[in-house]
């Protein structure tokens, strides 16, 4: 018995297969500061999911002027 692993899309909020989801490493930056890393999981066949992936960040609102 095999379950199919799903991943929930941090973009679209979509549960999908496996092999539809990458994941993406960036630098978790808080005021300025690299604390860590984030890993931001996205559709890899849904161009917005991709294109949003890039924009995405877990701590928005980090630039502090
Ligand atoms: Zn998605």
């Amino acid at each position: 018995m095999s379950l199919i692993d799903t991943w929930k899309c941090h973009i679209c909020g979509e549960e999908r297969p496996d092999d539809k989801i990458s994941v993406l490493t960036k630098p978790l930056i808080i005021n300025g500061q690299v604390c860590g890393e984030q890993n931001i999981r996205y559709c890899n066949d849904r161009l917005a999911c991709i294109q949003g992936a890039k924009d995405f960040s877990f701590f928005k609102g980090g630039k502090e002027e």
